[in-house]
């Protein structure tokens, strides 16, 4: 699952002390470990070495370019979905034609920064963006290549926020409707229309829906083919699960087994596959730390107050999202074999966990059993590298914590704390320079 253990009730992260490396570097705080992510990213690119595809890791899901880095360094592009992102994968080092760029809304300037930057495929999610970015492309004379984002119309059952394949989204095209694109498009020079790109939603804790996407693509491409257009590109997109609680999701190995048989032939007649995983490689390599301020009781319910809430990892009020917490010292009656939502152990206690913004939704933990805590001691909040830190904010004017990598018994700071200053650093900028302008 992951590099975070207990050992005599202590919690390490490879061979780190947590309770250390938090007296160093305080809470919250954000820790990597460098094995589990790179372990994880190795797993995909083994059980799909057959489709000997490009794995473009989604930069979306945990962006700090020092861990792109670690991951371009691997052989990954990434699967971009703005210009804030395309820069990031060009401060890691990335490959620009191992680029592919998604997203429903892509701006005139976004659109000529990847054009400039020659990236590998651009996503179309829609009719009236393939047009403008041929045009644009036409004006700038220079070609790229595009994948038409098909909505294959199955149901991933996952959240609703997070279904993106099913027709009421606002992604990609109809699989109907794809027929008629390539039929209109498909000769365009300046944003040559090659492949097809899918991603149907997050996280996807079982096969099926991807095997039934596929399948349905497929047949797609094969009656494409018979009109003499030809689709040499196929990306899969990402959404794999990961292990929020122990041995929730199928393995890299598991997913593998059924997608890649059937698409053996289409890789072996030349066709360049494509994979999109974000959440399968960051989210057990992360994990969010932080420290108790307060216990309360409310009626009959028991308060966990904590330094850190819903401003530094949202997805429990977003998405109802579990995400396993235990403090990092514990009685040996309470070391945690395995993670999961209820742990059958004696006396444990039920708390709700929450942070110190002013909103009811702020709380990372609901009717939990809980080991008994007190003022000052550690909690972990486990998987949390994935849609953690990257959709922080400062809302309530809280910095953001943080990021830290472990590798073995090395500590390393991938992003400072921010300061008060940071937070009003574009006001103060905004009065002393000067007029307003557009930055467009
Ligand atoms: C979010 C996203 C991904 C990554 O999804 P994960 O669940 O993190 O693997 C891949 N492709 C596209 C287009 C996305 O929007």
């Amino acid at each position: 699952m992951d590099d975070f253990h207990y050992q005599q009730g202590q919690l390490y992260c490879e061979k780190v002390n947590l309770e250390q490396l938090a007296a160093a570097v305080g809470t919250p705080v954000y820790v990597y470990s460098r094995h589990t992510l790179e372990t994880h990213y190795d797993r995909i690119a083994e059980a799909f070495a057959a489709l000997n595809p490009l794995i473009c890791y989604s930069i979306k899901s945990c962006g700090n370019i020092h861990l792109c880095k670690l991951l371009a360094q691997r052989g990954a592009g990434m699967d971009v979905v703005s210009g804030g992102e395309l820069h990031r994968a060009r401060l890691a080092g990335v490959d620009m034609a191992k680029v592919v760029y998604a997203g429903v809304g892509k701006t005139d300037p976004e659109i000529r920064q990847a054009l400039e930057a020659g990236i590998g495929y651009f996503n179309i999610e829609s009719e009236a963006e393939f047009q403008n970015i041929a045009s644009i492309a036409r004006a700038m004379n220079v070609s790229a290549r595009a994948a038409l984002r098909v909505n294959p119309d199955v149901d991933p059952k996952t959240h609703a926020k997070t279904t993106t394949g099913k027709k009421e989204t606002k992604f990609g095209v109809d699989i109907e409707r794809a027929h008629r694109f390539f039929e209109r498009y498909g000769r365009e020079s300046h944003l040559r229309l090659c492949g097809i790109h899918l991603h149907i939603g997050s996280p996807i804790f079982t096969v099926e829906p991807y095997v039934q996407a596929i399948e349905k693509v497929l047949a797609l491409i094969a009656q494409l083919r018979q009109e003499g257009i030809a689709v040499g590109v196929l990306d899969l997109g990402g959404g794999f699960g990961a292990d929020y609680q122990s041995e929730q999701s199928p393995s890299a190995a598991d997913y593998a087994a059924q997608i890649v048989p059937l698409l053996q032939p289409f890789h072996a007649a030349g066709g360049q596959i494509i994979l999109e995983p974000g959440r399968t490689i960051a989210a057990n390599a992360g994990m969010l730390l932080s420290r108790v301020l307060y216990l309360k009781t409310g009626g009959q319910k028991k308060f966990i107050i904590v330094d850190t809430g819903m401003h530094h990892l949202v997805r429990p009020t977003m998405y109802d999202a579990f995400h396993f917490i235990w403090p990092t010292n514990v009685a040996p009656a309470h070391e945690p074999k395995q993670r999961k939502a209820t742990m059958d152990m004696p006396g444990l206690e039920t708390c709700d966990v929450v942070g110190p913004i002013c909103e009811t939704g702020d709380f990372l933990a609901r009717d939990r059993a809980l080991p008994p805590v007190a003022r000052g001691d550690l909690l972990a909040i486990f998987t949390a590298g994935a849609y953690g830190m990257v959709m922080a904010s400062n809302y309530n004017a809280m910095p953001r914590p943080p990021e830290v990598l472990v590798d073995g018994k090395q500590i390393t700071l991938l992003r400072r704390r921010e300061t008060y200053d940071d937070l009003v650093a574009p006001e103060i900028q905004a009065v002393t320079g000067g007029a307003v302008r557009n930055q467009g």
